[in-house]
């Protein structure tokens, strides 16, 4: 998702108390920052994080951080923040490249990934955030238990996504390829921005939860 680059909003993240600012300086005690031992979910790529919010509103037991990599698009999530606050959610400004300098290992409880950025071309596969090349920065930072959720409408991402699983050691444990008329894996499920917008044009959307 690209906004147009608002003016100062690099300031506003940077005066921003829901945004962690030093967020390397935390690896492996991030349950300091949330003030409890907690269980931490993350979604890569939030956007503007309503996916997140509604997370965070529907169980407080939960901490959850949001990782995205453009200032303008994180700043509407702040400004959804200020309007509306929840006290177990975070944001992170990086680039998810670098998430295994932000959490240590094991320190996370889920990993989201929605409607993720699909890079068609083939060299660019490695930027793909389902790529063996995440999946093994997951690995580092996942629970041994813990599960990696993906929703996406575009077909050519998911299946490129379903390919990695095997070279990347991980094991597909449930999958939809029509998510909105699946009714046990649609159990509380939470619309994204992008998921809003693409099934109400009719799009099909495609789910995978998968462990190792
Ligand atoms: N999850 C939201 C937004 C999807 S668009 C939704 O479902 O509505 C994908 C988002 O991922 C964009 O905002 C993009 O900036 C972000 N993104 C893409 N690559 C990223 C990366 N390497 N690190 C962090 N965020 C990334």
């Amino acid at each position: 998702m690209r906004l147009r680059n608002i003016s100062g909003s690099r300031e506003m993240i940077a005066a921003s108390d829901y945004v962690i600012q030093d967020p390397q300086e935390h690896r492996g005690s991030w349950n300091e920052v949330f003030g409890n031992d907690n269980p931490i979910r993350i979604e890569i790529g939030m956007g503007k994080g309503r996916f997140l919010m509604e997370l965070a509103k529907r169980d407080p037991r939960i901490n959850y951080v949001g990782v995205e990599k453009y200032s303008s698009v994180l700043l509407r999530g702040i400004q959804k923040m200020e309007a509306e606050p929840v006290q177990n959610l975070y944001f992170i400004r990086m680039d998810a490249e670098e998430i295994t300098s932000v959490f240590g290992p094991e320190e996370v409880d889920r990993i989201y990934l929605n409607f993720s950025d699909p890079w068609p071309k083939d060299r660019h596969a490695k930027r793909r955030l389902p790529s063996r090349e995440f999946l093994r920065r997951y690995d580092e930072i996942l629970k041994r238990d813990g599960v990696i959720e993906f929703k996406t409408d575009n077909r050519d991402l998911f299946r490129f996504a379903l390919d990695e699983l095997e070279p990347a050691g991980w094991r597909l444990d449930r999958m939809t390829e029509d998510l909105h008329h699946d009714e046990e894996m649609m159990r509380d499920n939470v619309m994204t921005e992008y998921e809003e917008r693409f099934s109400s044009i009719g799009n099909p959307i495609y789910k995978y939860i998968i462990s190792r």
